[in-house]
């Protein structure tokens, strides 16, 4: 610890730490290049800010509608209106109808690398919504960051979902409606960090459960209401033992279906949960691991919603990830450093959605691909600059050129600058995550819409006219709704309809975003406290910040209350 550096934040003048496992992982990843060794050196911002920036590259929930520009067919798009650089649908995009290499160029050494990849990104055609629909998933249009899916809708940063709507980090999961971070479930609705359970709702942390409604911290247990920190249990409310008879006798009263039942339970609910202690962080089978909600992660530090870490750093939104610093929703990735969305990436850094790519640097949006450096929309190609061709010894005589260039601008070891994102900061999931205010995001580089995307008062019929159980709803596929919180119009497509008419879920009185940031705001801010347990003298570090109401317990301390 003495040898750490202490640096501050330009962005945002914290001081922030760099340790020597810190620095022999920059180390590990510099690439060789003729048996030279081009290091990345320690970084410049913080680790908040450096997710910032490339958060920034990502929008997850504006969407506009535009043309295909090759095949001219209507598109839902990332991009608004005004982008007027090219943008295609995803069939025409994976398709072989149009060539990236032919916007190719060579590298121009009397200017700065980050302009001429801006040209580039310029005269390249962009993917309309980041998805391999047409390719490796189908019935995927309306999805962001997914792959190898089937039947998704306005399901974001996923892979391996079949017939799922409205979710975030889904993954391996089937017929679920609104959830936030997902593993391995089915008939899930409205749940945030579960994991193997099957038909259960309006659950926190549930993990190997089966028909649970109102739940949190739960495991093994099956046939539970408005239940906390139980384990291997069945039949109980509110923490308490029923028989079977009796617990399906209250189920039954409690009205499930109804939706002014289900907004008494949830405060109810809230309540209960207000009593009971917590466990420091949601670390499940974690070893020499900080941050929180990891599923058996070891060896990682700082890390947040992420399942199966090993000796990684800064990672957050993810499944899977070995050696690996500063990636942001992702699966699978080794020896990847500063990157959105390397999904089974090897050895990338400074890229942004790059699937399958190897050795690949300072890249968006090339999948399958290896040793390139500057290149955009390549799908199968290796040895490529600024998507121009060339053999394996040229590639490796001209890259090091060009890092050495880069050392002189300052642009190496830096992820790209906000100038190189096609999106204004309040599109962003940066804006999401780490929200700014419109002067803060203009001084540091970034645009600004301004603009609520939408439409309001054009709903068909109010809620105080609609049935408060599911069961008296008729088929809403013509209706409009209006949100209760932004006012917003919404509909509810005839999929999901039907999932709560089967379920016995009362329709959502809320838009889909409303409902995303609601689950969103129950998980603690990225930040850790060093606090001390409240029944023991233990020290640990804690999303829980000191001035919140939760009795914050250590793990064995905790232990003791479950049962
Ligand atoms: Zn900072
Ligand atoms: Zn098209
Ligand atoms: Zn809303
Ligand atoms: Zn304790």
């Amino acid at each position: 610890m003495n040898d750490s550096q202490i640096k501050s934040c330009p962005n945002c003048n914290k001081t922030f730490q760099i340790t020597p496992e810190d620095l022999a992982f920059y180390e590990k990843i510099s690439p060789i290049f003729n048996g030279e060794k081009f290091l990345i050196s320690s970084p410049t911002l913080c680790p908040d800010c450096r997710e910032t920036r490339r958060l920034a590259f990502r929008n997850d929930r504006y969407y506009y509608s535009r043309t295909c520009d090759l095949c001219i067919k209507p598109i839902l798009s990332l991009f608004k209106p005004s982008y007027t650089d090219k943008v295609f649908c995803n069939i025409c995009w994976w398709s072989d109808k149009w060539d990236p290499l032919a916007h190719g160029r060579e590298f121009d050494f009397s200017r700065p690398f980050f302009d001429q990849f801006k040209e580039l990104l310029k005269a390249s055609p962009r993917i309309t919504m980041i998805n391999d629909n047409g390719f490796q998933s189908v019935n995927c249009e309306y999805t962001n960051d997914l792959s190898l899916s089937k039947n998704a809708y306005n399901v974001l940063s996923s892979w391996y979902t079949e017939d799922c709507m409205y979710g975030f980090q889904i993954n391996w999961v089937k017929n679920c409606v609104d959830n936030t971070y997902l593993l391995r479930s089915e008939l899930m609705y409205e749940t945030i960090m579960c994991e193997n359970s099957y038909n259960c709702a309006y659950c926190h942390q549930v993990k190997e459960c089966a028909d649970c409604v109102f739940g949190y911290d739960l495991q093994n247990c099956t046939d539970c209401l408005l239940c906390a920190g139980l384990r291997n249990k069945k039949y109980c409310i509110l923490n308490r033992q029923y028989s079977r008879e009796d617990y399906l006798k209250f189920k039954e009263n409690f009205n499930l279906s109804s939706y002014a039942s289900i907004e008494n339970l949830k405060k109810q609910f809230d309540d209960f949960l207000l009593k009971i202690p917590r466990k420091y962080a949601n670390l499940i089978s974690c070893e020499n691991t900080t941050g929180d909600n990891l599923k058996r992660c070891k060896d990682s530090y700082d890390c947040y919603n992420q399942a199966e870490l090993h000796s990684c750093k800064f990672m957050t939104s993810g499944d899977k990830a070995t050696d690996c610093y500063d990636c942001t929703s992702t699966g699978n990735p080794e020896l990847c450093y500063e990157a959105l969305t390397p999904d089974n990436g090897y050895a990338n850094a400074f890229i942004a959605d790059c699937w399958n790519a190897k050795y690949v640097l300072y890249s968006i949006e090339c999948h399958n691909s290896n040793n390139l450096f500057g290149c955009t929309g390549l799908k199968k190609n290796s040895y490529c600059i600024l998507n121009k061709q060339y053999s394996r010894e040229e590639y490796e005589k001209l890259v090091p050129r060009i890092i050495k260039h880069m050392q002189n601008t300052g642009e190496w070891g830096e992820f790209f600058p906000p100038i190189l994102t096609p999106f204004n900061y309040d599109e962003t999931a940066a804006n999401e995550w780490h929200k700014m205010d419109e002067e803060t995001a203009e001084k540091l580089g970034y645009g600004w819409s301004g603009e609520t995307l939408g439409s309001f008062g054009k709903e068909t019929c109010t809620w105080d006219k609609m049935p408060d159980q599911i069961e008296n709803t008729l088929d809403t596929a013509k209706e409009i709704f209006a949100c209760t919180v932004c006012q917003k119009n919404y509909k509810i497509i005839k999929e999901e309809f039907d999932f709560y008419k089967k379920q016995k879920i009362p329709l959502p009185r809320l838009c889909p975003n409303c409902r995303h940031l609601n689950r969103k705001a129950k998980l603690n801010p990225k930040t850790l406290y060093l606090r001390t347990c409240a029944s023991c003298p233990q020290k640990f570090q804690t999303t829980y910040a000191p001035d919140r109401p939760e009795t914050v317990l250590c793990e064995e301390c905790y232990l003791k209350t479950v049962y």
